[in-house]
């Protein structure tokens, strides 16, 4: 029987790559748009970064990580999201101290040994950015409206993108005692996963795939929110986020969460902060965002972040406060149209195709082909001695924009024939001339083979 790949691990064949690589073009060039740069981390990591970030009681860290001990004993992992690594990057590069406030962004595959199924992998890709060492609201709404315009461009329209404020270490605290208090009747019925988290952490209740428990830590928490359009109103005593968020906020986060939604405001960014969610990763403080997009059935979230003020510090560095976002990019591929490829009467005509009249001109032929790609034009030609008529079939299913007959009598007078299959058009070219017309001409080509 022939081999397969792993459960929950995909390959991308050619005719699907056209769209992974437009949806990483853009996610760049808006990103760079912003002022992000990329940078790229190791796949795989010391296990203690994940545990140290992400957090011991998380589904993450406690079922989803693929674990293994080297030949040394070191306990290493696949990375199973980006942040934690970003953040080790920047201090072990130093980042805090030459550049101070940056403005990072990565693509790549992440791993988690989660059920396969639609929408959920084994090995998955995520965009995401990073913005560490400002604790500016500014900056949320700026990530989080980069988060929006980058789907926008990958050409996502239905989205609907869910705000709300986890508060800081000391409103968790407080709000991690109050959820205990409402849970605690209800102890016995939570899953034994749950009963260990209830004292350890009890968020992770919050995001518990087990539906019982999930509808206990919602159902228990907070009062409804008070009427008004943004709810959190007044700025001395303690509100709670949210119609049933269990998160109460100080005053401080209160104003912080307020200068978020005016500054989406003003970017025109729309958000629902009623809904009830929870993020499933220790490190977020103050802002969490989700966004959603139409036709992904039950795994709808196509990209999530938040802020983690604490984190920096966590892992050894200066306390700075930071704020990212992650997409996954098969949902986001999904999300596009429902994965539909473009047609071939849509991709448009590229490149040169150099068919020759005959076998004994393949060494001139591949002479000009090298001499088309080192003036950055793409260009191909038959290695098998097939016939011109198929060759031409050859350049037309390849989508060519030009192709280059080269017979006996060319070589001899030192010309090559040039059609243009889009102008539908044809002229002869000196051999000399022949790659820096063709360059001119093919710009469109050329800037294709560098993009
Ligand atoms: P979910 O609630 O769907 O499990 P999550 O909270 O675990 O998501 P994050 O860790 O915030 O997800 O990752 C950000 C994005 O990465 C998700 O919104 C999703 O698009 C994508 N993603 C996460 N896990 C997977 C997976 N196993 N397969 C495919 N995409 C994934
Ligand atoms: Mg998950």
């Amino acid at each position: 029987m022939a081999l397969q790949a792993l459960r929950g691990t995909s390959d991308v064949l050619p005719e699907a790559i056209t769209r992974w690589s437009a949806v990483e073009h853009t996610a760049r060039r808006v990103s760079r748009c912003y002022g992000y740069q990329e940078l790229r981390t190791p796949l795989i990591e010391d296990a203690t970064l994940f545990l140290r970030s992400v957090g011991e009681t998380t589904d993450i860290v406690q079922k989803e990580m693929f674990r293994f001990e080297d030949r040394g004993g070191h306990e290493i992992v696949l990375r199973p999201e980006g942040t934690a690594s970003v953040v080790r990057a920047y201090l072990e590069g130093h980042l805090h101290k030459t550049e101070g406030f940056s403005k990072l962004f990565y693509l790549g595959p992440m791993f988690r040994a989660e059920r396969p199924q639609a929408g959920r992998f084994r090995q998955f890709h995520q965009f995401g950015v990073e913005a560490i060492g400002s604790a500016s609201p500014w900056v949320d709404a700026e990530v989080v409206t980069l988060c929006v315009e980058i789907l926008r461009a990958c050409g996502l329209a239905d989205l609907t993108v869910l705000l709300s404020s986890m508060g800081c270490r000391a409103d968790q605290a407080r709000s991690a005692e109050q959820l205990r208090e409402r849970l605690r009747p209800s102890l016995q019925e939570l899953c034994k996963d749950c009963q260990g988290r209830f004292d350890k952490n009890v968020f992770r209740v919050l995001d518990c795939k087990n539906p019982a428990c999930h509808a206990l830590a919602w159902k228990t928490s907070g009062s409804p929110r008070p009427t008004g359009s943004h709810g959190i109103r007044g700025s001395g005593g303690h509100e709670e986020v949210g119609r049933g968020s269990p998160f109460v906020l100080c005053a401080d986060c209160q104003a912080h969460f307020e200068q978020v939604r005016q500054a989406l405001g003003a970017a025109g960014v729309g958000f629902d902060d009623t809904a009830v969610f929870a993020r499933g990763l220790d490190y977020y403080t103050r802002t969490v965002f989700e966004v959603r997009a139409q036709g992904l059935g039950a795994q709808d979230a196509v990209a999530a972040g938040g802020r983690y003020d604490q984190l920096v510090e966590e892992l050894g560095g200066p306390s700075m406060g930071a704020v990212g976002f992650a997409a996954g990019i098969e949902r986001l591929l999904r999300a596009q149209e429902h994965g539909r490829a473009p047609s071939d009467e849509q991709r448009s005509r590229r490149g040169v195709y150099l068919a020759i009249a005959q076998p004994a001109l393949a060494g001139e032929g591949f002479r000009l082909v090298q001499q088309l790609r080192s003036h950055g034009v793409c260009a191909l030609m038959d290695y098998d001695h097939k016939s011109l008529k198929a060759q031409l079939r050859e350049a037309d299913k390849a989508r060519c924009q030009f192709v280059a007959i080269l017979g006996e009598a060319e070589v001899k007078q030192r010309a090559i024939t040039l059609k243009d299959l889009e102008q539908s058009s044809q002229e002869t070219v000196p051999l000399e001339a022949f790659a820096q017309t063709v360059a001119q001409r093919a710009k469109t080509a050329a800037a294709a083979c560098h993009a």
